[in-house]
């Protein structure tokens, strides 16, 4: 009996080995998509395992800012492996090994362009495969001329239609003031040469879909940044608190993001330089609009719309003028550092 059983257990031991060591991901394929903007191009790469990957570690950018390194948590690599890609953007992409359950993929770009933002994301099929989307935004290291003049903005007025944003106490909407403000900042915008996209010009939701709910709202926002391929993505926007005497500006970006703080601190020191409200500062967060943009984006709380005095400066339209004015000159500064 004992020699009948020892085997079949022996079997049974190869099998849950050979399951433990087979489980690591393989690459199947690798697609990549460009899409081009005004000094700057977005660059898909999706890579296709055969099974899960559990974690993509992006943003390990090597000793020359055009090579992204990608730590791929179960994936296996056993030898170095490479796909040359079109070379227009990126090169090439290799795969290597990385530790017992990481593989490496390491992404060449061309050297005229510096990668601005990265992200990875993995999506697991029905079928068990994984595919990993890496984004990298890609910029020109500046065309030596600096400036606004020809980069494209996309503003976008926080609320709208049937979402008013915060209210203050005498009644003002938050939607009003931050569209006021966007449309002083387009026009000052055009001025200087720039190109501008507003997400919305009127008092309205910018979902199209009727009745969309607030995550459907801010998704569409961000599907018209990306549609638009802009350099920057600025979202107007006050705070408010139960506390009336709660004041000051700040300015949010999301976390990780070099390009996103630099531009943040950039508008916040900007709209300090102009106004005498307390410095709130620079802060991350976890917002919908900052996580989903591939492009360097901020949010600013221009101030507070519950602080009576802040409300009523907020509604003069020469303050409108002279936050739009601030926010300008923050983004002038981003651009021609
Ligand atoms: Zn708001």
């Amino acid at each position: 009996m004992k020699k009948r059983i020892m085997p079949i257990i022996m079997m049974l031991i190869g099998i849950l080995f050979a399951c433990a060591v087979t489980h690591a991901a393989a690459v199947e394929k690798t697609e990549y998509t460009v899409r081009e903007g005004t000094n700057s191009a977005v660059v898909n790469v999706m890579i296709t395992f055969d099974s899960k990957i559990t974690e993509v570690v992006p943003c390990v950018v090597g000793a020359t800012e055009s090579q992204l390194r990608v730590l791929l948590n179960g994936a296996h690599v056993v030898d170095v492996s490479r796909n040359s890609l079109d070379g227009k953007y990126a090169k090439e992409i290799i795969f290597q090994p990385a530790g017992k359950t990481f593989a490496e993929a390491v992404i060449n770009c061309t050297k005229s362009m510096r990668i601005a933002e990265c992200r990875g994301e993995i999506r697991t099929q029905t079928d068990g495969k994984s595919i990993v989307i890496l984004t990298m935004s890609l910029a020109s290291h500046g065309d030596g001329s600096g400036g606004i003049k020809g980069k494209t903005i996309i503003l976008d007025a926080g609320h709208g239609g049937s979402d008013c944003g915060a209210i203050g106490p005498s009644g003002v909407y938050e939607k009003d003031i931050t569209l006021a403000v966007a449309k002083e900042l387009q026009k000052q915008l055009i001025t200087e040469g720039a190109n501008v996209l507003m997400t919305r010009t009127t008092d309205r939701d910018v979902s199209h879909r009727e009745g969309a709910s607030v995550g459907v709202e801010l998704g569409d926002r961000v599907v018209v940044a990306e549609e638009l391929q802009a350099d920057v993505f600025v979202s107007i926007h006050l705070n408010s608190f139960t506390s009336p005497d709660i004041g000051g500006v700040e300015t949010y970006y999301y976390q990780g993001s070099q390009e996103g703080e630099r531009l943040a601190y950039a508008v916040q020191k900007s709209l300090m330089d102009q106004f005498d409200l307390k410095d709130r500062g620079v802060k991350t967060a976890n917002f919908y609009l900052l996580r989903n943009s591939s492009m360097p984006s901020i949010l600013t709380e221009l101030a507070f719309i519950s602080n009576p005095r802040e409300e009523q400066l907020l509604i003069s339209s020469n303050a409108q003028a002279l936050f739009a004015q601030a926010i300008l000159t923050g983004l002038k500064q981003y651009f021609s550092a």
